[in-house]
């Protein structure tokens, strides 16, 4: 049987940082050395390929020109592996991964995300365990030769999460991530268990996926706290500059009930504005038909996010957005269910 082929992408983040011993500082680590400085990656038999971005960064650097490079090198490289891990900083990891997740469509192979909270090089370091866990998984087939995640995902701390349906949680211990929405796609234990059930197959697997680089990034997120004031929600959603309004509300999709307030939404619904309720919420759904004061924003035109996370929503309105130019048709995209983003 074909040896499986894994193209391993390294953006940068402290995953790929090791201690120079002359600087006795971190620095970026040579990926094109991987095999060397993990062998444990040599006992899967796998041919693992390397490719390095300039310059790695900081995933606090993170645009979405980097999304599209990244769908471009996937595009290019698609048909020469079986599976693609991306290193990433872990700040900006759940935005990276939810736009990957919009931005192909049709994905039969696994992309997987992975990085780490203390550097590879150093001595208790979760990088080694992230990336393996990671690699594995990419290659990971069923008797039939197909993918078992063909999926964009984040694999951290021996759980596997859909990219989309991830938010970073946690600055200091190992489980950075949590996907509250939704139970993980496969946890690595003794063996690696796939909770087949949940995870999505293309509805062609010899189809050729279809790369989506045009991104409308015109978007801005609202968060409501209380204490808000008239001018500063008056900037947000009726700027010149947005396309789209995200407001972050309370518990299941509430806002204010005072007049300026919805008076303010209504404004930017006249001009036009694309307005999307999403929850701070770390769990749970927008349902604005359970209180008065998510009615007032339903009765005016606010789409729900459903169980959407903040990042996931930016993600697929960027998406959207760039695809299509009718404002009408993206709100009626909002609504569905595209990638397992939300449950629906
Ligand atoms: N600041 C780093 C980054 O996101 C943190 C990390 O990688 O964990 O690039």
């Amino acid at each position: 049987m074909k040896k499986s082929a894994i193209l391993l992408i390294y953006t940068g983040g402290t995953i790929g940082m090791k201690v120079d011993e002359d600087l006795q500082a971190l620095t970026p680590f040579d990926f094109s050395q991987i095999l060397d400085e993990v062998p444990e990656l040599k006992k899967f038999a796998y041919r693992i390929d390397s490719y390095t971005f300039s310059p790695l960064i900081d995933s606090s650097d993170v645009e979405p020109s980097l999304w599209v490079s990244l769908a471009d090198l996937i595009e290019r490289k698609y048909d020469d592996y079986d599976g693609f891990v991306i290193l990433h900083g872990t700040d900006t990891m759940a935005y990276s991964a939810s736009a990957l997740s919009f931005m192909i469509e049709g994905l039969t192979k696994p992309v997987i995300f992975t990085g780490s909270q203390l550097p590879i090089g150093s001595p208790r370091t979760d990088g080694k365990e992230n990336l393996i866990s990671s690699v594995e998984i990419a290659a990971a087939k069923d008797e039939d030769g197909h993918a078992l995640v063909p999926e964009v995902c984040i694999c951290f701390d021996s759980i596997l999460m859909r990219g989309c349906r991830t938010s970073k949680m946690n600055a200091d211990n190992f489980r950075a991530f949590r996907s509250e929405n939704l139970q993980p796609l496969a946890e690595a234990g003794i063996n690696i268990r796939y909770n087949t059930a949940i995870i999505l197959k293309p509805s062609d697997w010899d189809a050729r996926p279809i790369f989506r680089k045009n991104l409308d990034t015109r978007v801005s997120i609202l968060k409501m706290h209380p204490g808000i004031t008239p001018q500063i929600v008056r900037e947000i959603l009726c700027s010149s500059d947005t396309r789209a309004v995200i407001i972050e509300t309370y518990g299941a999709g509430n806002a204010p009930s005072k007049e300026w307030f919805l008076e303010t939404v209504k404004n930017a619904d006249a001009m036009g504005k694309i307005i999307l309720n999403v929850t701070q919420c770390i769990a749970g759904s927008v349902n604005m038909d359970i209180y008065a004061t998510g009615k007032c924003l339903k009765d005016i035109g606010v789409i729900s996010g459903y169980d959407s996370t903040t990042e996931s929503a930016l993600a697929k309105l960027f998406y959207l957005m760039g695809v299509c130019q009718d404002n009408a048709t993206v709100k009626d995209l909002l609504k569905l269910n595209l990638r397992g983003e939300i449950s629906k």
